[in-house]
């Protein structure tokens, strides 16, 4: 054996001893760490053996390169640790188990052989005293980021943070953490090479921090695959219990069978091509689809809507002039122009197969008739009908229908109308066009023009559908009570019928011919059952109702019959007979309404009968006027528009010119205050066709000359009291005569219009044509003013009529 421990004796100095080497593949082994090592080189054993006979001290040297297998001085790493077998077990198979302490740094002089053995001469390195102040700053960082690393990684058991932590000596700080590191040999080295203990720490501490930082992007690394595989893992699951459910409910076979009915739909509907190709391709989407999914219902009630519309179905028209025109008088009584008019179009229509020419707007008031025009339209040329009502439509969706993004879309209004008369050629009536509004999402009437318009509507596109619709064959019919709100570019698409309303004398014609014949029918009556007589009608058209047209006077009629019908099931003679007389009517229909005739029972002063037209057809306009001591103060007050407001200022201005002839004091106006009041709105109104009535009406209460109570007034005024021309006449007539007034003033200019006022009424009243207010206070109250003559012409600047229309 080796007698290695002579040389030690024999006087080598205290820092250069000699001790066998053991040479570590792969592992670095610090000075105060214990640890078994399992040794089966014959060199390296050998060198054990060597140190158990002696004092047990062993120099360790790590392997620049573990697989080196007889390393030489070249091959170590010059820095190793003296270590002391604690334990050595020789196992069977010839190789040892030790147990080693590592004692301290040693850094290796040379390396010999001898007897079969390697030593090493070595160099005690002790850690020098520490003294900087950092020391303790340096030992909170490191213990606090062992601590991190620690609770980072799963190799270093807990209670090591508890140990570290009592360890004040830098050195052997460095040392203890260096050794549970799990990092590379060649930095573990790198700690045990470092001999100042404060820079071994320094380096230690960077070396720890970075592992730290690759630590934590490792978990975070860690955790995100792990969520996205937890999700994917999750999902796959559900969709297999969800199928299992399915399958259990037998709902994948009706899921087929659907899908097979709605592919022998798509194939078996006439659609456009792109319509088709579209609804198979939304159906090969819908295949790959859980039946029961979201998208699934939307794809779903996609393709429905698709197989579903008129593409190629349409009724074949019957134009023939002859039944068309029996169709309408049978329909509606009266309103030769108009049923003229339509005519006129079915013959174009007729001629040119295709239609190209404008829409028909029919406007007029309601009750008047413009629905069943519609109706009778349809029934004329053998069409099917379709209304769709614009009123208070303020979203351009509503025609043109929502993106299928939207939950809930549906196409617009157009293609549901045709979805639901089922063929791509109706009649289409376009009620209420005047009521659409505008806002912030987007015009409709835009959206309209491109329905209405023949060069466009054949590649129609709704926002739902996605592919174009051929809007081209349908014939689209508009009806509106006014025109002023229909935007211009959309009235140039129309041609425009009126119908005005209707006179009592018609209204009867129509309540015998048509309303109560169809209301017999619904009720279950039969017609020789029921007998109105001609006074009853009269009764409920003046007293009970007050419109243009007759559908209040229907709806009474309907109210009677179903009285009668309640009646006559409870008498249980089906057989009886009812008259349905004046007397009876209040029995049926309560108290008059309205008192028949408006006027006022006595002449006043200040108050003047004016005739208006609204939406709704004429009516009577009662203006009154106060004169009150003041300081020259004009309030107008009443429910009217800007218009009607401007030309009060007119009437006064004109009043004003005037104040010789009226015998008034010349600055009479700057002691007055005067109030104009136009009461009974419910309807504002607005227009400059009361100007001359309120011209009347102050020069009335300025001159306290009464009023004939049986005249009534229109026409605009300007600041020289010319009478300009007013619309509506035959409305505003009609509601005069309804009133039992009796003498009319109207514009001169509107004498031409009287052409279309039915006989009747004109014979029950006395027009006088006006042109000049002046003549109309000679009407109106008496005076006789000197008519403007060109003499005048200087003192009244008649020259330059300043007009106030807006
Ligand atoms: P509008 O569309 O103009 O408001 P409707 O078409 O709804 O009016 O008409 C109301 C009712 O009056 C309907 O039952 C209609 O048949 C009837 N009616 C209106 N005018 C006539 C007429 N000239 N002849 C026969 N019936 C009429």
């Amino acid at each position: 054996m080796t007698d290695y421990s002579d040389q030690h004796v024999q006087g080598q100095a205290q820092d250069s001893i000699v001790h066998p080497l053991l040479p570590l593949r792969d592992i670095v082994i610090f000075p105060y760490m214990v640890t078994p090592l399992f040794v089966g080189r014959p060199r390296s054993i050998r060198a054990l053996e060597g140190a158990m006979e002696a004092d047990k001290l062993i120099f360790l040297a790590t392997q620049k390169d573990p697989k080196t297998d007889e390393p030489t001085e070249r091959d170590l790493y010059e820095i190793g640790t003296v270590g002391q077998v604690i334990q050595l077990l020789k196992l069977p198979d010839g190789t040892v188990k030790v147990l080693i302490e590592g004692k301290y740094r040693a850094r290796m002089r040379s390396f010999f052989d001898r007897d079969e053995c390697v030593f090493a001469e070595i160099e005690t390195l002790v850690d020098p005293p520490v003294t900087s102040p950092e020391v303790e700053a340096l030992l909170r960082s490191v213990g606090e980021t062992f601590e991190t690393y620690v609770n980072l990684g799963k190799k270093i058991p807990a209670e090591m943070v508890a140990s570290v932590a009592g360890i004040s000596d830098p050195g052997r700080l460095a040392d203890t953490i260096g050794a549970h590191l799990n990092v590379r040999i060649s930095d573990k080295q790198e700690i045990l090479s470092r001999l100042d203990p404060l820079e071994r720490l320094e380096h230690l501490l960077a070396m720890m921090e970075r592992e730290v930082e690759i630590l934590q992007i490792e978990k975070k690394i860690r955790t995100r695959v792990k969520s996205q595989m937890e999700r994917s893992q999750k999902e796959y699951y559900l969709n297999e219990q969800m199928r299992a459910i399915q399958k259990e409910l037998g709902e994948k076979d009706e899921f087929k069978q659907e899908i097979r009915d709605l592919e022998e739909k798509i194939q078996k509907r006439r659609m456009s091509q792109e319509a088709s190709a579209k609804a198979m391709a939304e159906l090969r989407k819908l295949k790959m689809m859980s039946s029961m999914s979201a998208e699934a219902t939307v794809v779903r009630n996609y393709i429905d809507w698709l197989v579903s519309l008129p593409w190629k179905k349409g009724t074949k028209d019957r134009i023939d002039l002859d039944r068309a025109e029996a169709v309408l008088e049978a329909d509606h009584h009266g309103l030769e122009k108009v049923k003229e008019r339509i005519l006129e179009y079915l013959a174009v229509q007729a001629l040119v197969k295709k239609i190209k020419g404008p829409i028909l707007c029919l406007v007029g008031p309601p009750g008047v008739g413009k629905t069943s025009l519609g109706r009778s339209v349809a029934r004329a040329m053998g069409r099917k009908f379709v209304r769709m009502s614009l009123g208070g439509m303020r979203d351009e969706a509503e025609i043109r229908g929502h993106r299928r993004t939207y939950i809930g879309a549906m196409p617009g209004k157009v293609i549901q109308g045709l979805r639901k008369v089922g063929v791509r050629n109706p009649v289409f009536l376009l009620d209420e066009i005047d009521k659409m509004s505008t806002d912030f999402r987007g015009d409709p009437s835009s959206a309209l023009l491109e329905v209405l318009d023949p060069e466009q509507n054949n590649a129609f596109g709704d926002h739902f559908l996605d592919v174009d619709y051929d809007l081209s064959s349908v014939l689209f019919l508009a009806t509106a009570n006014s025109l002023h709100s229909i935007p211009r570019p959309l009235q140039d698409r129309m041609e425009i019928i009126r119908i005005e309303g209707y006179t009592e004398e018609e209204k009867l014609a129509i309540a015998q011919r048509y309303l109560l014949p169809k209301q017999l029918e619904t009720h279950g009556l039969l017609p020789e059952q029921v007998h109105f007589t001609e006074p009853t009608f009269y009764e409920i058209i003046r007293r009970y109702t007050r419109e243009s047209g007759v559908r209040s006077l229907e709806r009474e009629i309907a109210t009677v019959c179903r009285k009668i019908a309640r009646e006559l099931v409870k008498s249980r003679d089906k057989k009886k007979k009812f008259t349905v007389g004046v007397p009876q009517i209040k029995k049926y229909l309560g108290v008059p309404r309205y008192s028949y005739g408006v006027k006022e029972d006595e002449n006043r002063v200040g108050m003047v009968t004016g005739l208006a037209w609204t939406e709704v057809g004429g009516e009577l306009l009662t203006i009154e006027t106060a004169i009150l001591p003041g300081q020259g103060k004009l309030t107008v007050t009443g429910q009217l528009g800007e218009v009607m407001r401007e030309s009060s200022q007119a009437a006064m201005s004109y009043v004003r010119s005037r104040w010789r002839e009226l015998a008034l004091e010349k600055d009479f106006y700057h002691k007055l205050d005067i109030h104009i009041h136009v009461p009974e709105g419910a309807i504002p109104k607005d227009g400059p066709s009361a100007g001359i009535t309120m011209a009347t009406a102050l020069a009335s209460a300025l001159t306290s000359r009464e009023v004939d109570r049986n005249l009534a007034m229109t026409g605009e005024i300007t600041l020289r009291g010319r009478v300009l021309a007013i619309g509506g006449l035959k409305e505003k007539l009609l509601a005069a005569r309804r009133a039992g007034i009796s003498k009319i003033l109207i514009p001169a200019e509107n004498e031409k219009n009287l052409e279309e006022v039915p006989a009747v009424i004109l014979k029950s009243l006395t027009i006088v044509p006006v042109s000049h207010m002046d003549q109309v206070l000679e009407e109106a109250l008496g005076l006789s003013l000197p008519l403007p003559s060109l003499a005048e012409a200087g003192e009244y600047g008649a020259e330059s009529d300043e007009t106030v229309r807006h």
